[in-house]
């Protein structure tokens, strides 16, 4: 199945919950507006390279587009299709004033050199400069780009439209970003993994966690989890996975990490597999690498009990229905991972203000915000016996249609 296909599946699911008519289904699952973009760019060697780029604005029902923008080699039209409709449930589910949208360009960033990969992104600007901007789409950060990428973005677009650093997100701190934008994604799985916990009487010093992908999202809900004293006992990154019984050091998987570059060699573990670590046997996954890495052929072997979704994504629809028949709670991306968007509104309203919070008003006001779409979430899905994911939908949906009906189409 498909990505955008895996998308529509759980928009039906809700869809039909609220008994939605066909033509308004296809209102709300069809995108606004789709552009390719060729990309052509002098690479370090001098030979021309000529790339695909893709924006999906997905809708505007609710405010501005806003969504990430990915450089990986499996970018393509319909992963950012539904990448884009995810972002516009993600932002109502945690109800700020935008829409969805998505970016990426089909490339493998490891093969890039930062010179390439300047080049190439203020090509991508100039190709689709016009569409986007503070109040019209605003882009961020996802896989394969990062703050610096978006300080390029935001210069060859001011080259343009004049000085606005609202128009991007996730921009480096001492340059118009925001505190705490970085740690916000994986801090915010953390919130919403003790949220859930909580509810249900589970203490974190006896969860024992395993988390898939040690990037910005993992490395940082691993942090957050490790001090509020859940038990890590599985992390991975491109390299594999590494075990340890009873927990492992994260500070000290994290400056390892810092000084090398990424998890080879880290020495005080059991190495397995990225695969493995799926399977293992702990209370709280947590998968926060690739999409599309739980399905039909090894959901049977989950034995956790939670799911935190840190990536988007990362369970297939039919695996989706075996584990909530199984009783696994689900922490549904469009909420799981929502922390990052919220800290980039954050960013973009003190932009418009040009004030700049601390860091503490930042966490502050990203535990309210995930607390309340949270609470929301876990009292629709009780009310109707659902999974959190249907629940979560089924908000984003109310809210997307709501303010359909209210600017008339
Ligand atoms: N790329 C992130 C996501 O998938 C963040 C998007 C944003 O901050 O606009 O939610």
């Amino acid at each position: 199945m498909k990505a955008n296909e895996a998308v529509q599946v759980f928009f039906n699911r809700a869809a039909d919950i609220l008994e939605m008519p066909e033509n308004q289904r296809r209102l709300l699952t069809t995108a606004m507006r789709e552009v390719t973009v060729e990309v052509p760019v002098e690479m370090d060697n001098g030979e021309l390279d000529v790339l695909i780029g893709y924006r999906v604005q997905h809708s505007n029902a609710r405010g501005p587009m806003k969504g990430g923008l990915r450089y990986h080699w499996e970018v393509d039209l319909d992963e950012v299709r539904a990448l884009a409709s995810l972002m516009t449930w993600k932002t109502a589910v945690v109800n700020i004033p935008y829409g969805g949208a998505k970016g990426g360009i089909c490339v493998d960033p490891r093969k890039l050199s930062r010179k390439e990969k300047e080049r190439i992104t203020r090509k991508f600007v100039d190709q689709i400069h016009e569409i986007v901007g503070p109040d019209k789409d605003i882009p961020a950060p996802d896989m394969g780009t990062n703050s610096e990428t978006m300080a390029w973005i935001r210069n060859q677009w001011e080259k343009y439209h004049g000085f606005n650093p609202a128009c991007i997100t996730g921009k480096p701190v001492e340059d118009y970003g925001a505190k705490g934008r970085e740690e916000a994604t994986g801090r915010g799985c953390g919130i919403l993994a003790f949220k859930m916990l909580q509810r249900l009487n589970h203490d974190p010093r006896q969860t024992r966690v395993a988390i898939q992908g040690f990037g910005n999202v993992g490395s940082h809900a691993a942090k957050y989890m490790y001090e509020s004293e859940f038990k890590i006992e599985a992390i991975s990154d491109i390299s594999g996975g590494y075990y340890r019984e009873g927990g492992l050091d994260i500070p000290e998987a994290l400056s390892y990490v810092l000084e090398n570059g990424s998890l080879a060699g880290y020495q005080n573990a059991d190495p397995i597999s990225n695969e493995a670590l799926l399977c293992l046997d702990v209370d709280l996954l947590m998968p926060s690498a690739l999409g599309g890495v739980i399905t039909e052929d090894n959901v049977a072997d989950i034995k956790a009990k939670y799911i935190v979704e840190g990536a988007n994504g990362p369970i297939h629809a039919n695996a989706d229905e075996t584990l909530f028949k199984r009783g696994v709670t689900v922490i549904p991306d469009i909420l799981a991972n929502a922390g990052g968007v919220t800290v980039s509104y954050f960013e973009w309203v003190q932009n418009r203000q040009y004030y700049s919070w601390d860091l503490n008003r930042v966490r502050q006001q990203l535990d309210h915000v995930l607390t309340s779409a949270f609470e929301e979430v876990w009292q629709t899905a009780n009310e109707h016996k659902i999974s959190l994911r249907t629940a979560a939908f089924m908000i984003g949906i109310r809210r997307v249609m709501r303010a359909t009906e209210l600017s008339g189409i």
